[in-house]
């Protein structure tokens, strides 16, 4: 482009999983039907059912941290202990996570758009359903929590997996597609 400034582009891909909660209760057509309505664009679309190495990529140790943080902060917001090590803590937490995902066939989309990774996010809404946004797909469709899941030693139930943001979209979206998968129209 030499010297002529740089085009900004918004335009981005993210990565979709309908969980299996998600396909338990029928709701890929709900999910693609609210990212359509938001403007976003399908650019591929499969079933699988994933194996370890994919859900390890997908779900790395490396995330161990952050989960547990998450986690901890959701529980002393609500006033609650959380004598746990945070990062071993996480660790349990991906282990169910990807036991879970690996149990049954997923829907993985790849959606895109201006904004796409943040519009998504926010059709979806937080991680946990009982305190995500009003009218949100996690909000409308679970009413599971944190310290449900933990009680019951299972992940949280929360319908979708989307992707956090552009960086983890472009590494995530690699793991799920082919490039040949991807027909940009
Ligand atoms: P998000 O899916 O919103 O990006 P995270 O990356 O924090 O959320 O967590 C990944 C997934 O792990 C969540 O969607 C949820 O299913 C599960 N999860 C997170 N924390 C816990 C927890 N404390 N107990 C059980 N499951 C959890």
């Amino acid at each position: 482009m030499g010297q002529e400034e740089k085009e900004v582009s918004l335009v981005e891909r993210t990565l979709v999983l309908i969980k299996p909660d998600g396909m338990e209760k029928r709701l890929t057509g709900t999910v693609l039907s609210a990212f359509e309505k938001g403007d976003l664009k399908l650019v591929g679309i499969k079933m699988v059912r994933a194996r370890k190495k994919r859900l390890s990529e997908h779900y790395p140790d490396s995330m161990a941290p952050v989960l547990g943080e998450k986690t901890k902060a959701s529980y002393l917001n609500k006033g609650k202990d959380f004598p746990h090590d945070t990062t071993q803590f996480g660790i349990g937490v991906l282990k169910k996570l990807r036991k879970f995902i690996g149990s049954a066939p997923v829907v993985a989309m790849v959606l895109e758009g201006d904004n796409a990774v943040a519009k998504v996010r926010a059709i979806i809404g937080g991680t946990e359903p009982i305190t995500a946004g009003e009218g949100t797909i996690r909000q409308t469709h679970s009413d599971d929590s944190y310290e449900k899941a933990d009680k019951e030693k299972r992940p949280v139930k929360n319908i979708v997996h989307a992707s956090g943001n552009v960086e983890e979209a472009e590494k995530e979206i690699k793991i799920w597609f082919k490039d040949k998968e991807l027909l940009g129209h």
